[in-house]
């Protein structure tokens, strides 16, 4: 490794000793008054899986070959994306690490000691004296951001969060997993918001270890909670959106990473070959199976045998698409410090680059301005590490352009996921600055249209979300199949060759139009493409097929 590796080892080391003589500074502090509350507690065992003698190291990669290099030594990838400059943090084992040393690719040791990270964690968390922990009687108040929390105590703040002002909050359910764990999440919707207001969605933990994504959440929902009727800009997007918080959407792989082994990033589907885990953020359906992903079930990328294969991805996609007027949404991961849009799949700019770009500029600076921390926006796709089958290739792909990021919380890898407890609440206070700047800012996304399933002697379903109340919606198709025509009547420009008008409806209140629509009793297989328009606006491009 060289000398520099050794520098950067003894950095991390003396990093390390300053964040545990905090901790335990804090646990003095607060440690009277917690202590007799825990002594019936059954005293728990440390993790079972432990990673004695692997270090964290930054590589420097410049071209595919010495990623597959990379590739070839582990899965085990921190970094969500390569740096500009060509850098990726990686966990080794020892053998790999002299594997790494004769490949001769530049690298330096973060961490030469991840384990003993970790061993300090537990210890704290474990400790009668745990921060930010007083046996349970309470969870309200600051404490609540000193220390992280289990995956039942977070379930339980959010109904305490919802108890504070059930005016506007109420706890949603949104699935299962594999497990049997509720996904529940907070829904915040202000007293004067509309019908046809428009929804965002928030959700972290899709990967069990990045414990910093759920603390953040809690916080979105409880300055949110807390703001409304106080701070008029909170009470503003408030009244705007309904906002769903989803804080944990991995419940089984989060609680895994508190009892077995806290590096774990997929979930816990048992694959039958004695592996086990997908990696939920590989297994949604927009381009899934493609590159970034792998089809090996040991793979900490494995997408799983089909798209949607999950309980817990089919368990988010359903809730969105039960929400026709969902415009934006936001999937927290850490680490990194990015602020990425899509596409992740292809190096190819989305139709709505501009408007993502400038968005992602205005979320990095509002996240700077708060502690001084830069979070670097910047597409999800690179040369050297595409990704398929993520989520938010999906909400923009599948949902007709709604407004998606990828937000990577702290730090640049001096922790990464292993963050020291002093900086829960920092992270959290940078990414709520920066989804209030996105709310605060808006975005009007495309009519969404949806269409059921066509079979001939059985009615058609066609659904427009996010349209104007009170217009007319055109539900229009052809048989021919993509082309560019203008519609004067409308001012609109269709994606549709020969279009054929299907039928139409009055938008309602809540910004949707349904057309049902009687198909022929019979006839043979045939593809349709579809589309919905109101004046000078049109929603996405379906191309389905009618069946028998
Ligand atoms: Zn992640």
């Amino acid at each position: 490794m060289g000398r520099n590796g050794h520098s950067r080892s003894n950095t991390g080391w003396i990093g390390r000793t300053a964040y545990l003589a905090s901790a335990i500074a804090l646990m003095t502090a607060a440690g009277a008054v917690a202590q007799d509350m825990s002594q019936d507690q059954p005293v728990p065992e440390p993790y079972p899986t432990r990673i004695d003698g692997y270090q964290l190291v930054r590589v420097w990669i410049d071209q595919p070959s010495d990623m597959r290099i990379v590739d070839r030594l582990t899965d085990d990838i921190w970094s969500h994306h390569v740096g500009p400059d060509g850098a990726i943090d990686i966990l080794v084992s020892p053998e790999q690490m002299t594997l790494l040393g004769q490949s001769r690719l530049p690298a330096v040791v973060l961490n030469d000691d991840v384990q003993a990270l970790i061993d300090a964690e537990w210890a704290r968390l474990h400790s009668p004296t745990r921060v930010g922990h007083d046996g349970g009687q309470s969870i309200l108040g600051d404490d609540w951001y000193l220390d992280f929390k289990t995956y039942d105590e977070v379930m339980a703040y959010l109904d305490e969060l919802a108890a504070r002002n059930p005016d506007i909050a109420t706890v949603v359910e949104i699935g299962t997993s594999i497990e049997g764990r509720l996904m529940k999440g907070i829904e915040i919707r202000g007293l004067n918001a509309s019908a046809n207001c428009e929804e965002v969605l928030f959700n972290g933990n899709q990967h069990a270890r990045e414990w910093v994504t759920p603390m953040s959440s809690t916080y979105i929902a409880e300055q949110l909670i807390d703001g409304y009727g106080v701070d008029p800009d909170l009470t503003a997007i408030v009244d705007t959106y309904a906002i769903t918080v989803v804080p944990i959407s991995n419940p089984d792989g989060y609680s895994y990473t508190w009892t077995n082994y806290r590096l774990w990033r997929k979930n816990r589907r048992n694959n039958g070959d004695g592996s086990f885990g997908i990696d939920l953020n590989r297994n949604w359906e927009y381009e899934w199976g493609g590159v970034g992903s792998s089809g090996n079930p040991n793979s900490d990328l494995y997408r799983g045998t089909d798209p949607f294969s999950e309980p817990e991805t089919q368990a988010l996609r359903d809730y969105i698409l039960d929400r026709p007027n969902m415009t934006m949404h936001i999937d927290i991961h850490s680490y990194g410090q990015l602020v990425l849009y899509p596409w992740c799949f292809s190096n190819q700019r989305i139709e709505d680059y501009e408007t993502f770009r400038s968005m992602a500029v205005a979320i990095s600076d509002a996240a700077l301005a708060v502690h001084g921390k830069y979070y670097r926006p910047g597409q999800w796709y690179s040369d050297l590490y595409p990704s398929s089958g993520t989520m938010i290739d999906w909400c923009y792909g599948a949902r007709s352009g709604m407004m998606t990021y990828n937000i990577e919380l702290r730090d640049t890898g001096s922790y990464g996921f292993l963050l020291p407890p002093e900086q829960i609440l920092p992270t959290a206070q940078e990414l709520f600055a920066g989804l209030v700047t996105m709310m605060q800012t808006g975005y009007e996304a495309r009519p969404m249209l949806d269409v059921s399933e066509l079979v001939y002697g059985s009615q058609a379903q066609l659904r427009g979300g996010r349209m104007t109340p009170g217009m007319t919606a055109y539900f229009i198709y052809s048989l021919t199949g993509e082309g560019s025509t203008y519609v004067p009547q409308l001012d609109v420009t269709l994606s549709l060759a020969k279009p054929v008008l299907g039928g139409s409806a009055t938008v309602g209140n809540d910004g949707i139009a349904s057309l049902v629509k009687p198909l022929p009793g019979s006839g043979p297989p045939r593809i349709i493409w579809v589309q919905a328009a109101e004046q000078q606006r049109v929603s996405n491009l379906i191309t389905t097929q009618i069946n028998n």
